[in-house]
C-alpha cells in the first residue's frame, strides 16, 4: 500500500503535480493557491525530479511560460488565485481553443468568503466562459486523485484543463495517499505549425468550432467515465428533498446530514461542474420534486440545468448570494428547503460564550509591530496631508488604518490611479498632489506598464515603492528583484529596482531608508515639487526588509513619558504600531511589551515630544 501523509490541501496538490510527470510548473503568490509551488520545489528537490520551477512576474506571465511549453509537448502546470486568473484571462481565453500537445493543468484557487481577497469571484464561470473542463474537488483527498486525472484529460482531448480547490480544501489537512511512482514527462519536441500555434481569424473559425465538438465529448465522457467524482448518495428512506452539491459544498452537507441523522435526502455529487454531466443532473431534477443546489459561490451548475422551475438555489434566493456556505450556513438552506424547524443536534455551534471567556479584544487587521510600511506611510502623510493616496493590493492596505489610503482596485492600480486623479485634475485647471504607494512585488508584477504610460504621457504624481525584499502578504515568496528561485542549486538574477524605474524613463528616483521619519517626508516633499514642476513622475522606494524575515536589526527601546502624554491619540490614529496601548481610562499612551519589537520608529510621531527612548527622559 503506498504511504500516507497528513498534507495540507495544497501540498497534497503538490505532491500530485510531482507524481504526474510535471515538467514546467510556474505560479504566482496568492492567498489561498501560494503554499503550492514551494511544496513542488521541496517535492522536486527530494525527489531530484527534472522539473523547471519558476515564480513568474505575475499570473500572465506565468501562463504563458506554463502553457508554451505544453506546444513544445511538455506536461506543464501553472498556479494562481482566481483574482489572478483575471491577470492571465488573456492567454488564458485564446489558448483555450488551442488544440494543445503536452498536458496543461490551471490551478485557479478560489476564496470563498472571502478570507483575503479583494473579491469572491467563481473561477468555474471562468472555466465556462472560456470553454475548459473544470475539477472542483470536495476535500484534498480528491484534489491529489484530480491532478492525474486533469492531466489525463487534457492530453486526451488536448486542452488545458482546470482544477478549483477553494481555501478550506487548499488550508485544511487531511491524510492522503501519496503515490510510489512518479509518471514519467513528456517527450519534448516543438513542430513548427503556425496554423497550430498561431491565433489568426481565419483559424479561430474553424478551431472553435472544433473546440465545441471536443467539449461535447468530454461533457460525454464526464456523464459516463468519471462515476468517481459525479455520483448519486440515494436516501435510504423515500427521500423528501433532492440535493445537487459540489465542492466543499458536499462535504459540509454529508456532515450536517449525518449530525442530524436524516437518510431521506437524495445527494447528486458532482466532481465536473463544467461541462456539466447534463444528462445526470437533469434527470435527477426530473425524479424529485424540489431540488436544492449547494455550490460555492455563483450558480454555475444551476444555470446549467435545463429545467428549474422546481429548484431552489442562488437563482430564487434559497442560497445566499455571496460568502461561504459554512456547515451552519448549510442547515439553515436545508431547513429552508425542506420547511421543517431545527432539529436537536444543530450543528450551528454558538461560539460567543467561549469567546467572552477568553477575554479577546477585537481589533482591525493590522501592519505588524515594526513594519516598515507604517513608517513609509507616516512619512507620506506628514510631507503633504492635502495629497489623494492611491494604492495597491499587498500589506500595504493595512495602511488605510493610518489614513494614507484613499482608494485602491487591484495590483499595479496605484500607478494608473495616479494617472487618473492627475488627468481628472488636469482637464479643470486643478493642481493637488498625488502620491500612491505600492509593493515591491506588485510593482514587478503589474506596476511597469502603468509607470511608462505615466512617464510617456507627463501626469504628474509621486509613486512610492515600500521596498521590503519580499512579497510578504502571501507569505514571503520571491519575485525579481531577490533573484533567489523556488529549486535548490537553481539561482536567478536579481533586477534592480532604481535602474529599472530609471530604465522606465523616470528622472527622479531616490531611495530612503523606511525608518528614517525625517529623510522620508523631505524626499516626499521634493518629489511631488519636481513632478510637478516637469510634468512627470517622481519615485521614491522606501527600503526596509520585512520584518517576518526576522533579520537582526538595531534594538531601541521605547517607552512614553506618561508626564508629557496629553491623551490625544494622534500616535494611535496616524500609526497605530500594535506596541502602542491606548488607555481610555486614564487618557494615556503607553508600550505594550507583548508586542513592541523595539524598532524605535515611534519616536518621531508625538507632536508632544512624549515617544522617547527607555533612559532618555
Ligand atoms: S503619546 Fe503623544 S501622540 Fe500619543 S496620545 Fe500621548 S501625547 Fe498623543
Ligand atoms: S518601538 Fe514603537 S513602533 Fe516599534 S514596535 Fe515598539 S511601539 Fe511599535
Amino acid at each position: 500500500m503506498n504511504k500516507k501523509e497528513l498534507l495540507l490541501g495544497n501540498e497534497a496538490i503538490a505532491e500530485a503535480i510531482v507524481a504526474a510527470g510535471c515538467q514546467v510548473a510556474t505560479a504566482y503568490p496568492g492567498t489561498p493557491s501560494s503554499e503550492i509551488l514551494p511544496a513542488v520545489a521541496r517535492c522536486a528537490d527530494g525527489q531530484n525530479a527534472k522539473i523547471a520551477v519558476e515564480w513568474g512576474a505575475n499570473e500572465k506571465v506565468a501562463y504563458e511560460m506554463a502553457v508554451t511549453a505544453t506546444f513544445a509537448g511538455a506536461r506543464a502546470c501553472c498556479v494562481m488565485k482566481h483574482v489572478g486568473l483575471n491577470v492571465a484571462a488573456d492567454p488564458f481565453m485564446t489558448t483555450a481553443l488551442y488544440e494543445l500537445k503536452g498536458g496543461m493543468l490551471l490551478v485557479a484557487a478560489d476564496d470563498p468568503g472571502p478570507h483575503s481577497s479583494q473579491n469572491e469571484q467563481d473561477s468555474r464561470f471562468f472555466a465556462m466562459f472560456a470553454k475548459v473542463p473544470c475539477l472542483d474537488p470536495s476535500d484534498a483527498v480528491e484534489a491529489a486523485a484530480m491532478v492525474a486525472e486533469g492531466y489525463a484529460l487534457s492530453e486526451r482531448h488536448g486542452v488545458v484543463t482546470m482544477l478549483r480547490p477553494t481555501t478550506r480544501i487548499a488550508h485544511s489537512r487531511q491524510a492522503v495517499e501519496l503515490p510510489s511512482v512518479r509518471a514519467e514527462g513528456l517527450p519534448v519536441k516543438f513542430d513548427r505549425n503556425p496554423v497550430r500555434w498561431c491565433p489568426l481569424p481565419a483559424l479561430v473559425r474553424t478551431s472553435h468550432p472544433k473546440h465545441n465538438e471536443r467539449i461535447r465529448r468530454i461533457r460525454e465522457e464526464f456523464e459516463t467515465d468519471w462515476s468517481r467524482y459525479n455520483y448519486e448518495l440515494p436516501a435510504s428512506k423515500p427521500a423528501k428533498l433532492g440535493v445537487i452539491a459540489s465542492g466543499i459544498a458536499f462535504a459540509s452537507l454529508c456532515d450536517v446530514l449525518k449530525e442530524w441523522g436524516r437518510t431521506d435526502v437524495d445527494i447528486l455529487k458532482i466532481g465536473t461542474p463544467f461541462p456539466l454531466p447534463s444528462a445526470m443532473a437533469d434527470a435527477f431534477v426530473a425524479r424529485h420534486e424540489r431540488v436544492l443546489v449547494l455550490e460555492e459561490s455563483y450558480p454555475v451548475i444551476e444555470m446549467q440545468l435545463k429545467d428549474r422551475t422546481r429548484v431552489l438555489g442562488r437563482c430564487d434566493g434559497t442560497v445566499p448570494g455571496a460568502g461561504e456556505l459554512l456547515p451552519e450556513v448549510i442547515a439553515k438552506i436545508l431547513l429552508k428547503a425542506l420547511d421543517e424547524p431545527a432539529p436537536k443536534g444543530d450543528v450551528a455551534v454558538d461560539f460567543s460564550p467561549v469567546l467572552e471567556d477568553l477575554h479577546l479584544v477585537p481589533r482591525k487587521p493590522q501592519l505588524c509591530p515594526g513594519c516598515p510600511h507604517r513608517s513609509s506611510f507616516f512619512s507620506i502623510r506628514r510631507a503633504l496631508p492635502n495629497a489623494i493616496n492611491p494604492s495597491d493590493i499587498g500589506c500595504y492596505t493595512l495602511g488605510i488604518n493610518q489614513k494614507g489610503i484613499d482608494a485602491s482596485i487591484c495590483m499595479g492600480g496605484a500607478v494608473t490611479m495616479s494617472s487618473g486623479f492627475f488627468l481628472a485634475h488636469r482637464v479643470t485647471d486643478q493642481t493637488r498632489p498625488v502620491v500612491a504607494t505600492i509593493g515591491d512585488s506588485t510593482f514587478y508584477h503589474m506596476g511597469v506598464p502603468g509607470l511608462l504610460s505615466a512617464v510617456y504621457n507627463r501626469h504628474a504624481f509621486v509613486l512610492c515603492i515600500l521596498d521590503n525584499a519580499s512579497t510578504a502578504m502571501t507569505g514571503g515568496q520571491s519575485h525579481p528583484g531577490l533573484g533567489d528561485k523556488p529549486r535548490r542549486d537553481d539561482p536567478g538574477i536579481a533586477v534592480d529596482l532604481e535602474r529599472l524605474v530609471r530604465g522606465c524613463g523616470v528622472s527622479f528616483v531616490e531611495t530612503v531608508p523606511a525608518y528614517d521619519n525625517a529623510a522620508g517626508v523631505d524626499a516626499v516633499k521634493r518629489a511631488w515639487q519636481h513632478a510637478e514642476a516637469e510634468r512627470q513622475p517622481a519615485v521614491l522606494i522606501f527600503k526596509h526588509p520585512c520584518m517576518l524575515l526576522r533579520q537582526p536589526q538595531e534594538v531601541i527601546p521605547m517607552t512614553v513619558d506618561q508626564e508629557k502624554c496629553v491623551g490625544c491619540r494622534y500616535c494611535i490614529d496616524y500609526f497605530g504600531c500594535p506596541g502602542l496601548r491606548f488607555d481610555e481610562k486614564a487618557k494615556k499612551t503607553s508600550i505594550d511589551p507583548r508586542y513592541c519589537v523595539s524598532c524605535g520608529t515611534c519616536e518621531p510621531v508625538c507632536p508632544h515630544k512624549a515617544i522617547v527612548k527607555k533612559g532618555a527622559n
